[in-house]
């Protein structure tokens, strides 16, 4: 490739300038498989992390057709008509180049996507929820380096994409409809215990009496719970994304969150203690990856695969000879 490359430290000072194009192209880097854009990718991180950690990291999650993507939109711009930058990034793990990312829809967040102060990106492709959500983490140093102070991760409440999302956030969301039971929501019982607030969605029209009564149920059902680490009591409270409505009661409701849990110093502890998660599944999968990534094992692999199936070795032995290369 003849095309001339940024150098690591173009890249960092642009992305520390705000420029989105690099910030853009940093963030595939970071999503990208290629080990030297890898390598790249680490050198910058390495560099911009210094200058992230100081923004407000709230993750969303709801069933398909909550309402997510609206509400983001809508209180993405009531961010930056405040000021604030917004970055809103996403973890999907079933995003495949046929089945298409959750954000991957340009006709989603119309509005958001042309606001200069708003960072858009999708969610990364590939099979491994571990990798999906690292690289996202990536990304968040990267926004964050690049100035923006709240970012938001997104992620469709079905498998277990919600508890990786909210070992990466500070403040989890769970977006809900009235008038459906959980089973129907396809909410497990552990994401309600998870979320530090349920916004009900789509409190408009008819749907406004629905609301008031499981607003009165979903709070009952809060309280069952003991009190957080945190010390929050979490909330319930009500929204029309599509008609903005809620939405500044939410965010003082979330900059409560974030005000008590840094006197509290919990916002600190929990920030530290995801690092340490992130550090031992990076780890984990930089194991992995060098392992898979080794050209004699490669090589080997296949021959190895052959001959279990020849029975000519066990699952035991493979694996020992191919670990030993
Ligand atoms: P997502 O799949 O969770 O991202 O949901 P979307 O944001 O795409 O919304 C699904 C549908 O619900 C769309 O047709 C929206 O217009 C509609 N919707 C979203 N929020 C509201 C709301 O507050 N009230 C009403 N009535 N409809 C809404």
């Amino acid at each position: 490739n003849r095309v001339k490359q940024n150098s690591v430290n173009e890249f960092v000072s642009k992305i520390l300038e705000g420029n989105i194009t690099f910030l853009s192209k940093a963030i595939t880097l970071v999503e990208s498989t290629n080990s030297k854009h890898q390598e790249k990718a680490n050198q910058i991180l390495e560099k911009c992390l210094p200058h992230a950690n100081k923004s407000i990291r709230i993750g969303i999650t709801g069933i398909p057709g909550v309402g997510k993507s609206t509400f983001i939109e809508a209180y993405g711009k009531y961010l930056t008509s405040k000021g604030n930058k917004v970055a809103v990034l996403a973890v999907d793990p079933s995003s495949s180049v046929n089945k298409g990312s959750i954000l991957g829809d340009k006709t989603r967040m119309e509005q958001l996507v042309t606001d200069k102060n708003a960072f858009i990106r999708p969610s990364p492709s590939g099979t491994s929820l571990g990798g999906v959500a690292q690289k996202t983490r990536e990304s968040i140093i990267l926004c964050e380096a690049a100035g923006y102070d709240t970012i938001i991760i997104e992620t469709v409440g079905v498998g277990q994409s919600e508890t990786v999302v909210h070992s990466m956030v500070d403040f989890f969301l769970l977006l809900k409809l009235a008038g459906a039971g959980d089973e129907l929501q396809g909410i497990k019982r552990g994401i309600i215990e998870m979320a530090d607030a349920i916004v009900i969605n789509k409190a408009d029209g008819e749907n406004e009496r629905n609301t008031k009564i499981a607003k009165v149920e979903f709070n009952r059902a809060l309280h069952l719970y003991p009190l957080k680490e945190s010390k929050w009591q979490p909330k319930v409270l009500t929204a029309s994304a599509l008609h903005n409505k809620g939405i500044d009661k939410i965010n003082q409701m979330i900059l409560q969150y974030i005000s008590l849990t840094k006197e509290n110093k919990y916002f600190t502890q929990k920030r530290n203690e995801q690092n340490k998660y992130w550090l031992l599944s990076t780890i984990d999968q930089q194991l992995k990856a060098n392992f898979y990534n080794n050209p004699q094992v490669k090589n080997a692999l296949q021959n190895e695969i052959n001959n279990l199936e020849n029975g000519i070795t066990t699952p035991f032995n493979a694996a020992k000879k191919l670990l030993n290369l």
